[in-house]
């Protein structure tokens, strides 16, 4: 059982439901399990604010509402997995939340299995409540019922607080936010900024920067019509509306929109006849000079499987990167958020925390909230030592930073053979081995690219390592000897 205890139990109002008639018991359960839903919506939607919505998509999408009783209030997991990594990830979150909403719960308990009667998704809950005006609706009739899950939470309304005054501006992203306004206040597009094209790295604020584009132009003119929604959501529409032989209705979403925005285009390669479409609304948008914002994990030449001219027309207008974050950048961040706080939070664990989490920076409020929230619901006070024990899964993670030399020392270790067979171009099979090896280590423990790595085993193609990633993945399977050795160096890279 994964238990998460809480420091405080109350349960007072057990007692008093044991002695009501049946009937009334009856009465108040199905009052009972209304509140509970509405609980469990506030909760998703904090969770969903805090971890961002793919890691609340990934890890909660699909865990449902049990029950409370005797102060305990029990979530169901569709895998063991899922369960063990939402209660040891999320545990402390998930209580903390609950409690804010419904002092009844004393701890929660995450258990395997769907429930007989299976309650309704956390998914459908959520996307029910805010769509905060009309406009964002008006564009945007639902094309019949069965949408994927993908195609409902996009279109749930621009995030209130992702506003341009929210958004600290540093050295990485400083064009990007200035490319971002300057759309927000054109009256009129301008051809050569059209569209506009953000990129930068997973959490560094593409999606933020978006909808503060969104808040600033319904800000300046309500009437403009904005329609925002993700790539993904953009294909499961369209192919929900293919499948329904319904494109007209499809097509007629965009027809009248002044502004459209398609967050994470990269999600677009690969799929043909959706970036097909894609093409065909998107010049027909910019032949009537409506504006396009566009976001993507990568600059436009480096996007794969898109037609060419795709790709030219996506870099045409104006390409702002967003690059990592600095420490300064970081730091600043955690500043203007810990002013938001309701404890106050020495500097010194601010800097703690903008020098250990420098992936990204959804990880970052996520280290300040747990911290935050530590010290609030314990009591404790906060310092680096309370920051170290509340976050030492986050922080083991981003210690465990393994380097390609790292690798290629410890493999040519393991198999006995010089540091130096690494770059050479030997090809006998005593080096080509583990030579493989340490290819696919860093391509698993690193966050290089196959060119990356390749430049760094003695000026190897591209293919060649991806060549040895596939190689190792088979003889995992089919060779003991070599699954051991690629378990053992991992264990000792990481460790
Ligand atoms: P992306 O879409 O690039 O993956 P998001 O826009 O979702 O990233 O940003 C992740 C989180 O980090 C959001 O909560 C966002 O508000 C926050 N964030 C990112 N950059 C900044 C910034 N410069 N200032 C304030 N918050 C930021
Ligand atoms: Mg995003």
């Amino acid at each position: 059982m994964n238990r998460i205890q809480a420091p405080m139990l109350s349960n007072t109002k057990q007692a008093t439901y044991e002695q009501r008639t049946v009937a009334g018991a009856e009465m108040e359960e199905v009052a009972g399990r209304k509140d509970l839903e509405a609980h469990w919506v506030r909760v998703c939607d904090r969770l969903r604010k805090e971890i961002g919505d793919k890691a609340f998509k990934t890890w909660f999408g699909e865990v449902e509402l049990g029950e409370l009783k005797a102060g305990k209030l029990r979530l169901y997991a569709p895998t063991r997995f899922v369960r063990d990594w939402v209660a040891r990830h999320y545990g402390d979150r998930v209580l903390a939340y609950w409690q804010a909403v419904n002092t009844e719960v004393g701890n929660v308990e995450v258990n395997l299995v769907p429930p007989p009667s299976p309650p309704r998704r956390a998914n459908e809950l959520i996307a029910m409540p805010p769509v905060p005006s009309q406009s964002y609706a008006q564009p945007m009739p639902r094309l019949g019922p069965a949408i994927g899950r993908g195609g409902e939470e996009s279109f749930q309304g621009p995030e209130a607080r992702y506003t341009f005054a929210n958004f600290v501006v540093g050295k990485p992203n400083e064009f990007a936010y200035a490319a971002a306004r300057n759309i927000a206040e054109q009256d009129r597009p301008l051809p050569e900024r059209n569209p506009l094209y953000i990129f930068g790295g997973v959490g560094l604020g593409k999606t933020h920067l978006m909808h503060a584009i969104w808040h600033a132009i319904r800000e300046r003119d309500p009437k403009v019509r904005v329609l925002y929604l993700t790539a993904e959501s953009f294909v499961n529409r369209f192919i929900q509306a293919l499948r329904t032989k319904n494109t007209g209705q499809f097509k007629e979403l965009f027809r009248n929109v002044d502004v459209l925005m398609v967050d994470d285009v990269q999600f677009i390669c690969g799929k043909e006849a959706s970036q097909d479409e894609f093409f065909f609304t998107f010049n027909s948008l910019v032949e009537q000079n409506k504006q396009i914002v566009l976001s993507s994990e990568k600059p436009p030449s480096e996007l794969q499987d898109i037609e060419e001219r795709m790709r030219s027309r996506l870099g045409s207008g104006l390409v702002a990167d967003i690059h990592a974050s600095t420490y300064e950048l970081r730091l600043s961040i955690l500043q203007t958020k810990a002013e938001t706080a309701r404890v106050p939070v020495p500097i010194a664990v601010l800097e703690f925390l903008a020098h250990k989490i420098n992936t990204n920076i959804r990880e970052l409020e996520g280290a300040l909230n747990r911290v935050v929230a530590h010290g609030q619901l314990i009591g404790r006070e906060i310092t680096v030592e309370m920051a170290q024990d509340v976050l030492h899964d986050l922080l083991r993670q981003a210690d465990r930073k393994v380097t390609v030399d790292e690798i290629q020392q410890r493999v040519a270790a393991h198999y006995n053979i010089k540091l130096a067979e690494m770059s050479s171009p030997r090809r006998a099979r005593s080096v080509a081995r583990p030579r493989q090896v340490a290819m696919y280590l860093a391509k698993q423990l690193t966050t290089l690219s196959l060119p990356q790595i390749g430049k760094r085993f003695g000026n190897r193609d591209h293919t060649t390592v991806m060549h040895a990633v596939r190689k190792i993945e088979e003889l995992k399977i089919s060779d003991l000897s070599i699954a051991e050795d690629v378990e053992l160096l991992k264990r000792q890279l990481q460790g």
